[in-house]
């Protein structure tokens, strides 16, 4: 009687996902030591860090897409398309939403999947705090989808302007968060800006594009040490970026924010950027642990506290460890921790298909870059070498880039990611710098 394989399942291709069933492909399913399986709502995968540029027109996301079924195909593993909406840890089963076309016809009913192991790498979405007006006013940045959509619009109030040939026209943004999103935002919109111009679409002047920034808190990039702070914040201004900190949106309408303190800001288009949740059907996911903002708490081991078979990585997890020195820190929701959750979850799943034993999560934090456009980068890099040390202009663009380059070689390998970052690097010099369709 043949024995029948351990199953893993992974739901959620995203940067740490699909890195993780990649490697599991390669590692356990070639040489048929585990099945396994990835779980993704959507059909293609694309790295999310990439979708301020998506949004701004920078990049064209048809050309970073990659699609599941190949990916599986080349590495050993199965892909199933749909949405995780239920599971049943008593029988370790998960459910699948059914699948609909455009019209709300369905494709394909609601499926059940078994597993043995079950990762969690559902990502986050942005958190509107259900602010007033949000949902209906603002556009968000939580998909390619959505980039596109921001682009889009993005476009229509050019061509209407266009279309006006009135003189001196205005254009209005709010960008509302000032984390690493809404602040790389803002600068490709400043370039988009100018290079729309450049195309020929300038009845809205670049000077003319008022970008503004709303945070709640004292600073942009409050997660990063001051002096970068102040390096970017200064950056951005003399971009022309307008930044309004400690200013708490309390509602979003059809013509601008009003904000707490009483004050309004005129607005064509808006962007909500600002905080993070996970996803809402985490909150009542069989009685498994979640925090405030629905990601699932896990142990260092990235095992889920009620349960050792699931496990959760990524923006989804909630993971404290300790430090060298004892006190507690949080991983932060970022593609670097997704990358060594997924690195390290490779090891502790292999082992355990031998016979092993789960190993625990340590996180290195590498520094952080903003990317301000083609304009500049500028951050920090912490190695053993190099310590806390602050990066600006071309060698931090590099590094910068270098982050996406690891995922790929994760995905891809080296050799073909060199010939990813030729055929880049050609095709850069056969289109506009911007897409404008
Ligand atoms: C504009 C932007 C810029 C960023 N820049 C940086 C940066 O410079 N550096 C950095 O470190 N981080 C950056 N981040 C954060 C980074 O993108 C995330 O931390 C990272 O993508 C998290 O990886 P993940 O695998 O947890 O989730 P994701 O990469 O978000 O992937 C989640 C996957 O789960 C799928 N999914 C969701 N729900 C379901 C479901 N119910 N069933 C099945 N599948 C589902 C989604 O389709 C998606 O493929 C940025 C984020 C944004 C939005």
């Amino acid at each position: 009687m043949t024995q029948q394989l351990r199953r893993i399942v992974v739901v959620g291709g995203g940067a740490g996902g699909l890195e993780l069933a990649t490697r599991l492909g390669k590692k356990l399913g070639k040489q048929k030591r585990a099945e396994i399986t990835l779980v993704d709502a959507q059909r293609t995968h694309f790295w999310k860090p990439l979708l301020h540029e998506v949004a701004a027109g920078s990049l064209n996301a048809f050309e970073d897409e990659l699609s599941y079924l190949a990916q599986a195909k080349w590495n050993h593993f199965h892909f199933l398309p749909g949405r995780m909406c239920g599971l049943d840890r008593d029988n370790k089963v998960i459910t699948l939403e059914p699948i609909c076309d455009e019209k709300g016809q369905e494709v394909v009913p609601s499926r059940e999947l078994e597993y043995d192991d079950l990762v969690i790498a559902v990502g986050s979405t942005a958190n509107d705090f259900n602010t007033l007006g949000a949902k209906e006013h603002c556009l968000f940045l939580d998909s390619r989808a959505e980039a596109e959509k921001i682009h889009t619009t993005l476009l229509n109030h050019y061509l209407h302007a266009q279309s006006a040939k009135k003189e001196a026209q205005e254009l209005n943004i709010s960008v509302i968060g000032a984390g690493a999103t809404g602040v790389e935002l803002s600068a490709e919109l400043h370039n988009a800006a100018i290079e729309l111009a450049r195309y020929g679409l300038d009845a809205i002047k670049p000077n003319k594009v008022n970008i503004t920034i709303i945070e709640g808190g004292e600073r942009i990039l409050p997660a990063l040490p001051l002096r970068i702070t102040s390096a970017v914040h200064k950056q951005l201004t003399e971009l022309g970026v307008t930044i309004k900190t400690n200013q708490i949106v309390s509602e979003v309408t059809k013509e601008g924010l009003n904000t707490k303190d009483g004050s309004f800001i005129e607005t064509d288009l808006c962007i909500w950027a600002a905080g993070i949740k996970a996803p809402e059907f985490l909150k009542e996911l069989s009685g498994l642990e979640t925090n405030r903002i629905n990601q699932l708490v896990v142990r260092p081991t990235l095992q889920t506290t009620l349960d050792d078979s699931i496990y959760a990585l990524g923006d989804c997890a909630s993971c404290t460890l300790e430090d060298r020195k004892g006190q507690s820190i949080t991983i932060p929701p970022r593609a670097q921790a997704a990358h060594q959750q997924a690195e390290l979850l490779t090891k502790s799943l292999c082992a355990q298909a031998l016979g092993g034993e789960s190993m625990s999560f340590t996180y290195k934090d590498y520094g952080s870059l903003i990317s301000l456009s083609r304009f500049t980068a500028i951050g920090n890099l912490m190695g053993a070498v190099t310590g806390d040390m602050m990066v600006e202009g071309a060698l931090a663009k590099l590094f910068y880039i270098s982050l996406y380059r690891m995922h790929q070689i994760a995905l891809f390998g080296r050799v073909k990611t060199a010939a990813l970052v030729l055929k880049d690097f050609i095709s850069k010099t056969t289109r506009p710098h911007l897409k404008l369709h």
